[in-house]
């Protein structure tokens, strides 16, 4: 064990523990304090300023937020959203808790995106019967490598990054992620981590935690483990796949009906006419970034026009497979995948703004759209208007204006949470407007 600069080991140091957010841009800012104290800050919760909300994935603030320098807040997080790795060689412990944002009263404060996941998830219960089941999917690329090519999904591709996956799986292990799979992906150094479906509000602080512990054990190697959409104009994009399932009140499962087109049930039919109405408008929330809609684009296996597909890697939602060898239950592993998410956006968000879109589609009582097995980009206009397909925007400055004309949309939201991030967004637009493709990437990829 080497020492620090104190001549103390990390083993001997205070060990902090810190409440996070995962905020509008999906960075995961918080304060820390001595982790011997976790029972009282459970009690107090850690102060946060409202204006926070406004930074920009480059720290400067839009001026235009609703609050300026009024207000104060506070960073509210139980025992259940722990997660302590000690694995990490030479480290102090990392240990955080997913928090939730609310007044001095611990009440949650209306532009709280953790809490506005979990009225979702209520909403759910109480109107449709349903519980969420969800898992994050998320690639990534290894910067800073210096390593020879290898081909794409190859074991050599993986081993030369050893021990860097093994070190990953034993950290995501340890803090709770129920990590699945780490595989060599197609991009360069690009690879994926899966794990395990959960309730709805466990997958998307996993989508947070995973990103973070990818980075630190990345560090430990001397590479940036990159989550941005893209980091260079020609390569390949990283994705965030949401996979969505439910479960009736009983824990029975609730999407798979063998009799129906694709094998949606018809709540899940209505749930997918849903999504796909408000693709336009939420793609604003779930691909925020100005660089994401280099990555919504055909041909790059991630998500350009809304449609629902089987099997379809073009299709912004997709139909997973199922395994039908003797034993498996195709019912329970049957799922969703919304694949027009990337790690710019706070994944509480990104799943909440799905959900939201689902339901109104239940609500309605909406038929389910047409399957689209083929790549969208290349059927006529003719056929792409009769299977009511549309093209994504295009830019972010496109999906914010689509996003305003969008009233169902818009009335999710507090006015003081869309007023900001629409500002926020516009803000960061302008900080990157003048840079050129690859200044574009670097600028993303140094954050994300
Ligand atoms: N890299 C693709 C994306 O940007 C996804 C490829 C895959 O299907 O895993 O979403
Ligand atoms: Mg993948």
């Amino acid at each position: 064990m080497t020492e620090t600069a104190t001549g103390k080991a990390p083993f001997d140091l205070t060990e902090l523990a810190m409440f996070v957010t995962t905020d509008i841009a999906g960075i995961t800012r918080g304060r820390s304090f001595a982790a011997s104290e976790i029972d009282d800050y459970m009690r107090k919760g850690v102060g946060w300023v409202p204006a926070n909300l406004a930074l920009t994935p480059f720290d400067e603030i839009a001026e235009a937020n609703p609050w300026g320098s009024a207000g104060d807040l506070r960073l509210m997080a139980g025992p259940e959203s722990r997660v302590r790795v000690t694995c990490l060689p030479d480290a102090t412990p990392l240990h955080f808790y997913h928090a939730d944002i609310t007044d001095l009263g611990g009440n949650p404060w209306d532009c709280c995106v953790r809490s506005f996941l979990k009225r979702t998830l209520e909403e759910f219960e109480r109107e449709a019967g349903l519980k969420v089941v969800a898992a994050v999917e998320q690639e990534f690329q290894l910067l800073g490598v210096d390593w020879p090519e290898a081909p794409s999904f190859s074991l050599r591709a993986q081993r030369r990054a050893d021990p860097f996956g093994p070190l990953l799986m034993t950290a995501l292990e340890e803090a709770g992620a129920e990590p699945e799979m780490f595989l060599p992906e197609y991009g360069k150094d690009q690879f994926e981590i899966t794990c395990r479906a959960a309730d709805a509000l466990i997958a998307a602080d996993r989508g947070a935690t995973i990103r973070i512990i990818a980075r630190e054990v990345a560090a430990l190697f001397g590479w940036h483990a990159s989550f941005a959409p893209k980091t260079s104009p020609e390569g390949v994009g990283n994705g965030v796949h949401l996979h969505v399932s439910f479960t009736d009140l009983d824990g029975n499962p609730a999407t798979f009906d063998p009799s129906r087109p694709g094998r949606l049930s018809a709540v899940a039919g209505a749930f997918a006419a849903g999504v796909i109405r408000h693709l336009p408008a939420i793609a604003a929330f779930t691909a925020p970034s100005v660089l994401s809609y280099s990555r919504l684009v055909p041909h790059h296996w991630s998500a350009a026009y809304t449609c629902l597909g089987e099997k379809n890697r073009e299709a912004t939602l997709r139909i997973c497979p199922t395994l039908d060898i003797a034993g498996s239950n195709p019912a329970r592993q049957f799922n969703m995948e919304y694949r027009a998410a990337d790690a710019c956006a706070s994944p509480h968000l990104s799943l909440a703004v799905v959900l939201k879109a689902g339901l109104e589609g239940i609500r309605a009582g909406l038929d389910q759209p047409p399957l689209v097995n083929s790549d969208p980009s290349e059927l006529s206009a003719e056929e792409q208007q009769r299977l009511g397909i549309c093209r994504l925007p295009e830019s972010l400055g496109e999906a914010l204006d689509t996003l305003a004309e969008d009233e169902v949309v818009t009335g999710w939201f507090a006015k003081e949470f869309l007023d900001c991030y629409v500002a926020m967004k516009r803000k960061e637009i302008g900080i990157v407007e003048d840079l050129s493709a690859d200044e574009l990437c670097s600028r993303y990829a140094a954050v994300y």
